[in-house]
């Protein structure tokens, strides 16, 4: 999901007040910079001769020669000729230029690129020939110190550029400085007045009602700890916060921290992990250290999942000992420090099963609050907070915008309104409107419109019948979830989409699950009914069909032949990728009930398509001239269902607490 409101990127805050945050980093590599362009500027300077002198041509040495205006010729590298003038010469050519005592300059006054050696010199000598006082070439090899340095010192130039590069990288956001000791300081954010304050209250946080009073507490202890402590009570160290991603965790941490009106330090799960050994723990130990100073106050570990799961359970991995002593450390932390010094922490995590029981224990976390996703009335109190600040149109309704999002977390909703404002922005609008919001929810499920994506008349035609069948099937049996609108309007990966309105069940009967599955399987008997072949099209399909057939082999124990054995693992603590809970003989049982299972699904989906042949025609048929069709579509092709009593809308407007999640096929 997508993180709003959190940590903007960027330098980290610095933890003790009195110290300049990462001056001293910056000078270092000032340093570094500052010889560097020395060196380029000393190369450029002193480095091999640019050919400040003129360039002459075979004509014009010829002239200079036959004239005796040349002094000497010195050949360097046997490369270019140096030619330096006499006083004749100068007089001739730089008028201007008095010669030194030898009666030349000290640099030559023009240059001339020889090609072959024996051509050269051959000239030089036949020009000449007849004068009095020839000029000889002189051999002179010059090496340009500027390269000669640079190759040799290049490597280690290099390795120190290196260097600085990876301890810059190691020490970057921690606290003081850019020395390589940073390296174990913690990572974690800090909020208070000084540096970011922390803005948001439980005002920003909708729904959740129970997690607030609950939290509430908290702030109460932070604020009023004599209150408990005066009656021998303990106030809690530590609050898990369980929930789905997305759902607000640590925007309520941070609403704590908001009302409380105390400092927030932020920090992932994550952040704790380096592949040095021992870095994990001391970070933790920086982390608590520094919240100390700031007592009172919170610490938030997001993501604790990364440092807390279960120690030691895969004997053969030999577990991860860095993870290990980063989670002793935190234990440790949290059994140090007294119940009255005033600091709190929070963690939230979407796995809780996967947690060490220590982490949970009595003193530690000892309090947890599940977050569950937005019901229907959560939904439209989130959009009502985060369409504060939006410019909405007169037709925009939270309520109706509540029932189309089921499953949405509040991340989700917070994107929602996010796009639908840019949606209406790129459209030139100057207010959103319901539709703009549609679109955005449209486009949060399933991705982008593929506008140009090129479907043939033939593909569209089955994608059409694939997904009719879904929603015939659906339609038809009494314990599928009932439909709400089906597409084939191509949307990131999907070709087309039937979305259902689940009704809320805490437990599912061997029935429901079946049908459900009849209905899943409901695509790909509808292409082998009308085009008799199949096509790759019902991938997810089938995939989501073998995962309920294994769980309700091997997991609910739904199966006759299998009976009441269930081989789920609540605990997570089996790693059954290496070995099976049940023996070979079993798993061919397995395998064999879950084949059985599917295959008369399938069948009997194949059966209703058969019987409702033209109802199914009629829907692809349909489904193809307006792309999107709603539930009153299929009420209109196969009437009312017989066993709904009311419709969906009107149970949702009855009993508005009542969860409705989605499924995308
Ligand atoms: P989590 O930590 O559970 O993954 P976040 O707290 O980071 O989720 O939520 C991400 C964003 O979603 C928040 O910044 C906020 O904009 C929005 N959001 C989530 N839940 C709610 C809620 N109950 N009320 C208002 N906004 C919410
Ligand atoms: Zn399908």
């Amino acid at each position: 999901m997508e993180e709003q409101n959190s940590n903007p990127p960027g330098p980290q805050p610095q933890h003790t007040p009195n110290r300049k945050p990462g001056k001293k980093r910056r000078l270092s590599l000032y340093w570094l910079y500052a010889i560097l362009a020395v060196l380029l500027i000393g190369f450029n300077l002193w480095g091999p001769s640019k050919g400040s002198q003129e360039k002459i041509d075979q004509g014009k040495l010829i002239d200079l020669l036959k004239n005796e205006q040349i002094q000497r010729i010195d050949l360097v590298n046997k490369e270019t000729a140096e030619i330096y003038l006499n006083s004749k010469g100068l007089s001739a050519h730089f008028p201007d230029m008095t010669p030194n005592k030898k009666g030349t300059t000290e640099s030559p006054s023009y240059t001339y690129n020889i090609g072959s050696l024996e051509r050269f010199e051959e000239l030089v000598q036949t020009t000449q020939e007849g004068l009095p006082k020839p000029v000889y070439i002189n051999n002179v090899s010059k090496k340009s110190w500027g390269w000669e340095f640079l190759i040799g010192w290049l490597p280690l130039i290099a390795l120190i550029l290196i260097w600085v590069v990876i301890f810059r990288q190691i020490g970057r956001g921690g606290a003081g400085g850019g020395q390589i000791f940073s390296i174990g300081k913690s990572k974690a954010q800090l909020f208070d007045k000084d540096n970011i304050p922390v803005n948001v209250t439980f005002k920003d946080v909708a729904g959740l009602e129970e997690a607030k009073v609950e939290i509430m507490e908290i702030v109460d202890f932070l604020k009023n700890p004599e209150k408990y402590t005066k009656l021998g009570g303990k106030i809690p160290k530590g609050v898990l916060l369980v929930g789905p991603p997305g759902t607000g965790k640590t925007l309520l941490a941070k609403s704590v921290a908001g009302e409380a009106n105390v400092p927030f330090f932020s920090i992932s799960g994550s952040d704790f992990v380096e592949m040095f050994v021992g870095v994990g723990a001391s970070r933790v130990r920086d982390l608590f250290k520094n919240a100390k100073e700031k007592s009172p106050c919170i610490i938030f570990i997001d993501e604790i999942d990364a440092i807390g799961r279960a120690r030691g359970k895969n004997p053969i991995n030999g577990g991860n000992d860095e993870r290990e002593s980063t989670l002793n450390q935190l234990l440790t932390e949290m059994d140090g420090f007294g119940t009255n010094s005033g600091v709190i922490v929070l963690a939230a995590t979407n796995r809780a099963d996967i947690l060490d029981k220590a982490l949970m224990r009595a003193g530690r976390f000892d309090r947890q609050i599940y977050i569950e996703l937005p019901d229907l009335v959560g939904r439209r109190e989130i959009f009502e907070v985060h369409m504060r600040n939006l410019k909405l149109g007169n037709d925009v309704d939270r309520e109706f915008l509540a029932r189309q999002t089921p499953g949405f977390s509040g991340a989700d909703i917070a994107n929602v309104c996010n796009e639908a404002a840019l949606m209406a922005a790129r459209n030139g609008k100057d207010q959103i409107e319901k539709q703009d919001f549609l679109d955005a929810i449209d486009r949060i499920i399933g991705g982008l419109e593929k506008k140009n994506k090129i479907i043939t008349a033939d593909e569209k035609k089955v994608i059409a019948f694939h997904e009719a069948g879904h929603a015939t099937t659906s339609w038809l049996l009494q314990y599928a979830h009932p439909l709400v609108k089906v597409t084939i309007v191509p949307r990131g990966k999907s070709l087309g989409a039937a979305w259902y309105l689940p009704e809320e069940r805490q437990i599912t009967t061997k029935e429901q699950m079946y049908h459900e599955m009849i209905a899943t399987l409901g695509g790909r008997a509808s292409e082998q009914v009308i085009f008799g072949q199949i096509s790759t099209g019902a991938l997810s399909d089938l995939e989501k069909v073998t995962k309920q057939a294994y769980a309700m082999v091997t997991y609910y124990g739904l199966n006759e032949v299998i009976g009441n054995i269930s081989y789920y693992d609540s605990s997570g603590q089996q790693d059954f990728s290496i070995t099976k809970p049940f023996s070979e003989k079993t798993a061919e049982v397995i395998d064999q009930e879950i084949s059985k299972l599917i295959e008369s699904a399938y069948q009997e989906a194949i059966d209703i398509l058969k019987d409702h042949r033209d109802g199914l025609t009629r829907l692809a048929e349909k489904l193809i001239e307006k792309e999107v069709i709603f539930s009153e579509d299929l009420e209109q092709i196969f009437g009312k269902r017989p066993w709904d009593k009311e419709t969906e809308s009107e149970k949702l407007i009855d009993k508005p607490k009542e969860d409705v999640s989605e499924n995308l096929i």
